[in-house]
C-alpha cells in the first residue's frame, strides 16, 4: 500500500499565546486488490449489540453512514452477526438502516473476531458493498483491521468524519499529528472502501419516527478456519481501569494532587461515579499511576460525556487529548489556570478539601444505581 500526500492552506487556530499553522493532509490510498473494483453498492455499517443494547456511538455511526450512502445514491445497511432483538431494529430503522443483514453460518459457531472477520468476509465477497464502516471501539476496530488485511482493501482508522469527494469516493477525514492537522482519505482503487469511525466524534441525528427496516438474514456457509484462539470466560472489569478511549466518565489527576498518598482521592472519585482513571504526564512521571493511563499528545485521546480534572493546570500538550470531552469539571486553587477556559463548570479551590466531600456527596447520591453512567452523575450535580 502506498500514499500520496500534498499540504493544502485551511483555516488556522488560536490556542492561547499559540499560534496554531493551519495544515490539511489530503491522502490516497492504493489498495492492492484491484480484482475487488467491482462493487454491487451499498453502504455497511458494523453494528454490535449486548445485553439487549447497541454499542454506544452505533447509532449515531449509522446515522452518518446514512448521509454518506445518501450522497452516493446508495442504501444504508446495519450489518450484524446472529440474531437482533425487535426494539434494537427499530432503533436502526429510525436513524437510517434501510436493512439490517442478519449474518449467520449453519452451525452457529462459538463468536470471536477471527470467526466474526471469516465471516463478514465471506458475506462481503458474495454481496460486494461499495463501503464498509464500523466504530474504532475494541471489537469495531479489531475486526476492521483483520477485515482490511484479508480483503485487500485499504482502511482508515479512528476517523472524525465522513464525506463523499470526486468520483462518489468516500473521502474519510481524521486527525493526525497530535490533532494539529486533520488528513483527508481515499481509497480509489479497491472495495469495499473501509474507515472505523471515533466512537462519540459523530452527533446523534434526530430520529425519523416512521421509518422502518427490512430484517434480512445473510446465510455463510463456508468451511470455518481453526481461529487459533478460544474465549474462556467475560469478565467485567474494574470501571477504572476501563479502556480510556471508551470510558464515558473520566476522572483525571494532576500534579496539584500534591503526593502518592493523596492520588487515591481520584480513584476514589472514579469508584463512586463509575469514571476511568486518568492522569497527566508530571503524575505519570511521579510514577503515581502508570502511562497507558496519560492523556494528552503523548497519551490517550478522550470523548467522554464527562471529564473531571483535578489538580490539572490545563498545559496544551494535555488538554489536545480531552478537548472534545462533551463536558468538563476543573478543580483547581488558581483561578488563572487554563483549565478554566475550557471548563463548563470551575471550582476555584484545594483538591484536597473538594474532592473528598464531592465523592461523599456523589456516593450517596447514586447509591442505588450501579454504573451510574454520566447522566446519572449530571442529574446529582444538579440537585445538591
Ligand atoms: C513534547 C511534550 C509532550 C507532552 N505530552 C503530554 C501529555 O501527553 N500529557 C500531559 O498531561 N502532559 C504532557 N506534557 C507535559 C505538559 O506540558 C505539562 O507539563 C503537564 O500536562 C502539566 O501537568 P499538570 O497539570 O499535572 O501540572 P502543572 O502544570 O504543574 O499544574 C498543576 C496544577 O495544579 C494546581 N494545584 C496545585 N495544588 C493544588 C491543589 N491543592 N488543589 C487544586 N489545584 C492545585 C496548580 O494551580 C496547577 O494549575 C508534554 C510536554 C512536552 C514537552
Amino acid at each position: 500500500m502506498s500514499a500520496e500526500c500534498m499540504t493544502q492552506p485551511g483555516k488556522g487556530q488560536q490556542q492561547g499565546d499559540f499560534y496554531r499553522p493551519p495544515l490539511r493532509l489530503y491522502i490516497k490510498v492504493k489498495g492492492g486488490a484491484l480484482k475487488a473494483m467491482s462493487s454491487t453498492g451499498g453502504v455497511w455499517v458494523l453494528v454490535e449489540h449486548r445485553d439487549e443494547k447497541l454499542e454506544d456511538g452505533s447509532l449515531e455511526l449509522v446515522g452518518h453512514g446514512r448521509e454518506v450512502a445518501g450522497k452516493t445514491g446508495q442504501e444504508l445497511s446495519a450489518v450484524i452477526f446472529g440474531e437482533i432483538p425487535g426494539e434494537l431494529v427499530t432503533q436502526l430503522a429510525r436513524h437510517g438502516a434501510s436493512r439490517v443483514l442478519c449474518i449467520r453460518h449453519p452451525a452457529a459457531p462459538e463468536r470471536s473476531v477471527e470467526i466474526d472477520t471469516q465471516l463478514l468476509a465471506a458475506a462481503i465477497e458474495q454481496h460486494s458493498p461499495d463501503m464498509v464502516l464500523s466504530l474504532e471501539s475494541i471489537t469495531g476496530a479489531d475486526i476492521a483491521r483483520r477485515l482490511a488485511a484479508r480483503l485487500g482493501t485499504g482502511l482508515v482508522t479512528a476517523c472524525d468524519r465522513l464525506d463523499v469527494g470526486e468520483d462518489n469516493l468516500l473521502a474519510a477525514v481524521k486527525p493526525i499529528y497530535g490533532s494539529k492537522a486533520s488528513a483527508t482519505i481515499i481509497c480509489p482503487t479497491s472495495r469495499p472502501q473501509m474507515a472505523t469511525v471515533n466512537p462519540d466524534a459523530i452527533d446523534l441525528k434526530t430520529p425519523d419516527t416512521t421509518a422502518s427496516a427490512e430484517v434480512v438474514v445473510l446465510p455463510v456457509d463456508i468451511d470455518l478456519e481453526d481461529p487459533g484462539t478460544k474465549a474462556v470466560d467475560l469478565l467485567r472489569g474494574d470501571p477504572r481501569l476501563v479502556a480510556l478511549v471508551e470510558a464515558e466518565i473520566v476522572v483525571a489527576g494532576g500534579i496539584g494532587l500534591g503526593s502518592r498518598e493523596n492520588w487515591k482521592l481520584v480513584e476514589e472519585l472514579a469508584d463512586a461515579i463509575g469514571g476511568s482513571v486518568a492522569a497527566t504526564r508530571r503524575a505519570v512521571d511521579d510514577e503515581w499511576i502508570t502511562s497507558d493511563r496519560q492523556v494528552g499528545l503523548t497519551g490517550k485521546t478522550v470523548r467522554p460525556k464527562l471529564y473531571i480534572a483535578c489538580g490539572i493546570s490545563g498545559a496544551i500538550q494535555h488538554t489536545m487529548g480531552m478537548k472534545d470531552a462533551k463536558a468538563i469539571i476543573a478543580i483547581n486553587t488558581d483561578r488563572e489556570a487554563p483549565i478554566f477556559k475550557m471548563a463548563d463548570v470551575g471550582v476555584i479551590g484545594d483538591v484536597l478539601k473538594v474532592l473528598p466531600v464531592l465523592t461523599a456527596k456523589l456516593r450517596e447520591a447514586l447509591k442505588d444505581k450501579p454504573g451510574p453512567g454520566a447522566d446519572a452523575v449530571f442529574e446529582a450535580l444538579s440537585n445538591p
